[in-house]
């Protein structure tokens, strides 16, 4: 396969705090030679293992980018124990524009994996992290949240994975983060998702859904941050003993996902962190060419309680509306 076309500018390798960009070139209107420059900082002190971190992988969620911009800041290299990559910024084009997707391309980075050199930007930038970044990681955190359509109870997660030793690997990992929540999580369509990426290197991935609506709140950020520090602690990259914080468990079974079926306006019924029994009504879809017209009910399939929920107060057919999350303690 072709190399990657992107350069960073600084080494990611060596000791010390080396701050600088993943220079990906992209010829435009506006800049013939121009480049895609994608903040990278490198924490390196000696041996040890390698945490990968990353936010803003969709780039209209906020509280990775928070927490990763200011551990950039703070980090010092005496106080690491192997080394600490951190992207706050992964689909930065995404990132500059406030959306989920790149401008550029329209690119969903969280669905572009392995991606391709010689593809698009969001492709490219892919491409480098499949083949430059994961396989030297031993574990990494990718920093999600519901961006602007939808909202999340505060959780980190991990997959439940064929390899029984890297899946309880990943979830002492997600205990350590020690999120209000900890999901073991089922996707709606895992291919081209950076996180079956590095799973499928034996990695330990760890990510979270930590809000959303498009914004941070500072109970989410603060969760962030100390998520982050607890993890490397957790991998023996900082020292001190993680922050303990209470978590419960949750799973998400089969019905967890409920769909908007047509276009209207959504009532929520129930708020985030309620619980709910089967059957129940979570969410009513209000037709709004008409007035005379009934809702249509949107109903919990399963018992638990709801952990995410359609954001804006506008819904089309086929949109998330709600999931339902059992406490799996
Ligand atoms: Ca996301």
């Amino acid at each position: 396969m072709k190399p990657s076309p992107v350069s960073p500018t600084i080494p990611l390798d060596r000791d010390g705090v080396h701050h600088g960009h993943l220079r990906l070139p992209y010829s435009r209107d506006d800049s013939a030679w121009g480049s895609v420059m994608i903040p990278i900082c490198v924490v390196g002190n000696g041996r040890g293992p390698t945490a990968l971190l990353t936010g803003a992988n969709h780039g209209d969620e906020y509280e990775g980018p928070l927490a990763l911009f200011d551990l950039a800041r703070t980090l010092r290299a005496d106080t690491v124990s192997g080394r600490v990559i951190i992207v706050p910024a992964m689909n930065y084009p995404a990132f500059r524009a406030g959306t989920r997707t790149s401008p550029i391309d329209r690119g969903n980075l969280n669905r572009s994996f392995p991606g391709a050199p010689d593809g698009t930007v969001t492709q490219k930038i892919a491409d480098f992290f499949q083949r430059e970044l994961l396989p030297g990681a031993d574990i990494v955190l990718d920093f999600h949240s519901g961006g602007r359509t939808l909202d999340f109870v505060p959780f980190c997660a991990g997959h439940i994975l064929a390899d029984k030793d890297q899946e309880r690997r990943t979830f002492a990992a997600v205990e350590a983060f020690a999120a209000p929540w900890s999901m073991k999580m089922t996707e709606i369509d895992a291919v081209g998702m950076y996180d079956t990426a590095a799973e499928e290197m034996g990695k330990v991935f760890v990510t979270t859904e930590l809000g959303g609506g498009g914004t941070s709140r500072a109970e989410t950020v603060r969760i962030a941050r100390r998520g982050a520090a607890n993890l490397l602690k957790h991998a023996g990259i900082l020292a001190g003993e993680v922050e303990k914080a209470p978590t419960r468990w949750l799973d998400m079974p089969d019905g967890c996902f409920s769909f908007a079926d047509e276009d209207g306006m959504i009532e929520t019924m129930v708020d985030l962190g309620e619980a709910v029994e089967a059957g129940a009504i979570v969410a009513r879809i209000w037709p709004t060419g008409a007035t005379g017209r009934a809702p249509r009910d949107i109903r919990a399939t399963i018992p638990g309680l709801l952990v995410a929920r359609h954001f804006p107060g506008l819904v089309q057919a086929g949109d998330c509306v709600s999931v339902i999350g059992c406490p799996a303690d």
